[in-house]
């Protein structure tokens, strides 16, 4: 089995999503938030070599990786010392996409295509979209960050192509809650608008996200009431018909529970 290893670049976040107890803490680990340090990051991954078994990275806990401010070159250094898979195996990234510049998509995209490592390396970059009007956005987020979101994205998938790159595919996801099943359709529908007009395979996942093509993801939101949460889920990925026949015996169980 691979070991599965956060390394948290920052627990701070720049937005307040109404499902996260992130958003809801000043403190995350009992002290104030803060970044990683250089030394460290560097120090945690030569450790890495000493580890018998395959090893999956990942640049995030609790907090929005990519607002660390030296994002990029951290990701930079751990690809280029990693030649060979010598220190882990995959990666992967979550974001909600808000700090994502073209440069950086660039970056992320050159990275996982890069020579001297498995084709799969970099898995599956992890966007935390979850609406897909600016208003519903700035409900269900606390920022009003969507339309930026939706180009950011947006350009990550159009420059992932123009680059020629197959990596990393990208988990479009949306968490489903009473602030915005009302537009998992419209969400589904553009996203797949924009993967199918650039030829890419495409997952739709009620589950679990695919780690072999892009996927649009809805998810139960994670809260007090699970079996009304779960209720609202799979009535949604019901009606977007995007279950399989055991899928859809699960999600009937779900929404009649
Ligand atoms: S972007 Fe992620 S870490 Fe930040 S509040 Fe939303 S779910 Fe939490």
């Amino acid at each position: 089995m691979p070991i599965n290893l956060n390394l948290e670049l920052t627990d701070h976040c720049n937005i307040r999503c109404r499902m996260c107890s992130q958003s809801m803490r000043d403190e995350a680990h009992g002290v104030p938030h803060r970044f990683m340090a250089w030394e460290t990051w560097r120090s945690c991954l030569r450790g890495l070599a000493s580890y018998e078994d395959e090893v999956h990275l990942c640049p995030h806990w609790l907090g929005e990786p990519t607002i660390h401010p030296d994002f990029d070159r951290f990701v930079e250094y751990a690809f280029a010392v990693n030649r060979g898979n010598r220190l882990f195996r995959e990666f992967k990234l979550h974001t909600n996409a808000v700090v994502f510049n073209e440069a950086r998509a660039r970056l992320l995209i050159r990275l996982a295509n890069s020579p001297g490592q498995q084709a799969d390396t970099f898995r599956f970059v992890h966007f935390s979209i979850d609406a897909f009007s600016p208003a519903v956005y700035a409900d269900v987020k606390g920022a009003d960050r969507g339309a930026k979101v939706n180009r950011n994205v947006e350009r990550f998938l159009r420059l992932r192509e123009q680059q020629g790159g197959r990596r990393p595919h990208a988990t479009l996801a949306f968490v489903v809650q009473p602030g915005n099943a009302h537009e998992a359709r419209a969400f589904r529908d553009h996203w797949l608008g924009v993967l199918t007009e650039l030829g890419r395979p495409v997952a739709q996942s009620w589950d679990w996200p695919s780690t072999e093509m892009d996927t649009i993801y809805f998810r139960p939101l994670n809260c007090g009431d699970q079996a009304e949460a779960d209720r609202l889920h799979a009535r949604v990925c019901r009606e977007l018909g995007i279950a399989d026949a055991e899928g859809g015996e699960r999600l009937r169980a779900a929404e009649s529970f």
